[in-house]
């Protein structure tokens, strides 16, 4: 196949990246503030913007991820405060009192201490929103590989296969990667890349650092289609 881009002309900057640098990525995941909680699907506002969606087991380290992407020390536990715990909790992502993207809090499931009827009510709610939120564009799933996915994750990722061979974007992060060995992180990735039907799936820990870069710059991607294509994902906000 023949390239038809042409050489960029000396001196001007290098041709667009299909990606942003992490720095533009981390600079809008920065700008993340509270928007909204709802106990209930229809409780949730409309957004005409691209949302995100953090899922997990209780106890995988999806606020920790939450608050090191967004740099904020607290944000996502205000999802943990007493109230909110069965609540979907939205964030807001723009600059300038613009918002271009949501990322959606889920609560995390498979805690015992939860009375078995708010478990399953909230399973409900929580398929319904997978299932059925028009403005949902792609799902971080967070997933402690010591214990790898569990019973409730498999659910999980039956309920949203169907969006996810339609388009829908998938990401596995399996977190607190510094817990093991390079020999276990190797192993981990290539369990859950099987058990992930097409998502993609990387090593991710908070305290090392590891894998946040990539992660903010697939979420950018994935609120930014239209960007990548004209090229504009190159260039960092003003
Ligand atoms: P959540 O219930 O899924 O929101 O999980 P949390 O974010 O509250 O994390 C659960 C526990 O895992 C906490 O004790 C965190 O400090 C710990 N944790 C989270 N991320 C990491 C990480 O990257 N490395 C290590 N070593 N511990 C982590």
């Amino acid at each position: 196949m023949t390239n038809t881009t042409p050489p960029p002309a000396a001196g001007s900057a290098p041709p667009p990246a299909s990606r942003p640098d992490a720095r533009t990525a981390l600079g809008w995941l920065h700008t993340a503030k509270f928007l909204t909680t709802a106990a209930q699907l229809h409780h949730l506002p409309a957004v005409q913007v691209p949302e995100i969606a953090f899922v997990g087991r209780s106890n995988a380290g999806k606020s920790t991820c939450i608050n090191t992407l967004t740099q904020q020390k607290q944000l996502a536990f205000a999802s943990k405060k007493p109230g909110r715990t069965q609540h979907i909790n939205l964030f807001q992502l723009g600059k300038q009192n613009t918002t271009d993207a949501v990322l959606a809090d889920l609560p995390g499931y498979g805690y015992a201490a939860v009375p078995k009827q708010d478990k399953i009510r909230w399973q409900q709610v929580m398929a319904n929103y997978l299932v059925s939120r028009d403005s949902l564009v792609g799902i971080v799933l967070l997933c402690d590989p010591r214990h790898g996915m569990t019973e409730l994750d498999e659910i999980l990722l039956e309920v949203v296969r169907p969006r996810v061979e339609q388009g829908l974007k998938f990401l596995v992060l399996l977190t607190k990667a510094d817990k093991l060995t390079r020999s276990e992180q190797a192993r981990a990735l290539s369990i859950a890349r099987l058990q992930a039907g097409g998502g993609e799936v990387k090593l991710f820990s908070a305290l090392k650092r590891q894998g946040v870069d990539e992660a903010a710059q697939l979420l950018w991607q994935w609120a930014h289609p239209e960007d990548q294509e004209s090229g504009a994902a190159a260039s960092p906000p003003a």
